[in-house]
């Protein structure tokens, strides 16, 4: 072999191959939530261990077995994902042993190559639009609203009317058309602005599902008789606290996964949480986002959890949703001309998240960030309570693709779009 072809050969493999060094680095900057997880994975020379809370190993990664391991995580469902957990343990695979586990991985996660008529012509984009409350019964539920009266003594007929569900279908709507635009396949886990992902509303959900639902759960042993009969007679807000919440959002990333995207987003708008219970207009106004990772010790008891640790610590999933997540933030900072948030602007950033390198990019543990199998960025473009945004969130006097919508959820959406496109592109 010559040197140049020796050479290329080398470059190939290093670009390809992922080391243990990177899987620490990651677990570092992303996953290991103030030192919880440092009694639970254990970095060697040539293994990385996960143990039980007693300290003993119970799953093992070899150096060789990382490229193929990240790749079987990122590309078969769940259940297969649950058996090999079980079936492989601290065991080491043989060369035969881990070829056969590319058998199982489905390639239609693979970058389209070749001649395209659009640029994004074969990339699936997910679009998760946050909530779903856009009447005041059921966003008073979700508690996803603002309804105040902006300046009492001086205009005390001007009122703030804001449903934060409208305000994320709108953007997503908008987003979905541009990247259709450039050829884009675009999925949305809800499809109209008042609908849950079930694609009902959520009091015909209760009228229609709830109790089915229910009693299938309980029929499969996953919800015990006392839990059962509490939930059952649950009034609506406290069910959507005790269950529908998480369970809704559990169905958006199950729809998103089905979907194999290359990249998902999650829209929503955030809020500034000194203004509980926001009933005047803040003077605050912060952009941000979140990626996965901030794992606490607690986090590590189920075995569905675990599984979403490893594939976050094996995959580059993290590293490529910072850089979207980054991008993002720096068009919301540009585009809608708002502050990015440091650890210090809100309680949660400094609680709950791990910083990352990129100026807006938080680590937060979010059911969402942590399930959906893809790169990812959550984005909080800006508060709606600010006294610089309520009333322009209101004004619906802008129409792009025929849908009408506001100057700041088209900024918004722009955003994600221009940081979107060469993400896409860079893959
Ligand atoms: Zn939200």
């Amino acid at each position: 072999m010559n040197k140049i072809a020796f050479i290329i050969i080398l470059t190939v493999a290093l670009c390809k191959g992922q080391t243990i060094k990177q899987c620490k680095e990651r677990f570092n900057n992303y996953l290991n939530f103030k030192g919880g997880l440092n009694n639970i994975v254990k970095f060697e020379d040539n293994e990385i261990s996960i143990c039980n809370f007693k300290g003993n190993k119970e799953f093992t990664i070899y150096a060789g077995e990382i490229n193929m391991l990240a790749d079987f995580l990122e590309h078969t469902p769940y259940k297969q994902q649950e058996e090999l957990l079980r079936l492989k343990g601290t065991k080491k695979y043989s060369k035969r042993q881990r070829d056969s586990v590319w058998i199982y991985i489905d390639d239609r996660k693979k970058i389209p190559k070749g001649k395209k008529k659009l640029p994004l012509n074969g990339y699936r984009v997910a679009i998760d639009p946050g909530h779903f409350g856009t009447n005041l019964e059921d966003a008073q539920i979700e508690q996803k609203f603002l309804y105040f009266i902006k300046d009492s003594v001086n205009l005390p007929t001007d009122t703030i009317k804001l449903f934060e569900s409208e305000l994320n279908f709108n953007t997503a709507q908008l987003l979905q058309k541009m990247l259709e635009e450039l050829g884009a396949t675009v999925f949305l886990t809800r499809n109209q602005n008042n609908y849950t992902s079930f694609n009902c509303s959520f009091k015909d959900w209760l009228l229609l599902h709830k109790n089915r639902v229910l009693d299938s759960l309980k029929s499969v042993d996953f919800l015990g008789s006392e839990r059962y009969n509490k939930l059952i007679k649950e009034e609506p807000a406290k069910f959507f606290k005790d269950f529908f919440r998480d369970y809704d959002l559990a169905n958006r990333a199950k729809k998103i996964n089905q979907f194999k995207p290359h990249v998902s987003v999650i829209i929503h708008y955030n809020v500034d949480e000194k203004n509980a219970p926001w009933k005047k207009m803040s003077d605050k106004d912060y952009t941000m986002a979140f990626i996965g990772g901030a794992f606490t010790h607690d986090n590590m008891e189920r075995t569905e959890t675990k599984l979403h640790f490893l594939r976050m610590l094996l995959t580059k999933q993290l590293n490529q949703s910072e850089k979207l997540a980054a991008q993002t933030v720096l068009n919301f900072n540009k585009n809608l001309k708002i502050d990015i948030a440091t650890q210090f602007d809100a309680e949660y950033l400094k609680d709950n998240c791990l910083i990352t390198e990129s100026k807006g990019v938080f680590a937060r543990n979010l059911l969402l960030c942590r399930i959906i199998n893809s790169p990812l960025v959550y984005g909080e473009a800006l508060y709606q309570d600010s006294y610089k945004e309520c009333s322009d969130l209101m004004r619906y006097d802008t129409e792009k693709y025929g849908i009408k919508t506001s100057d700041r959820l088209l900024k918004t959406a722009e955003s994600y779009f221009q940081a979107l496109v060469p993400f896409l592109k860079g893959l």
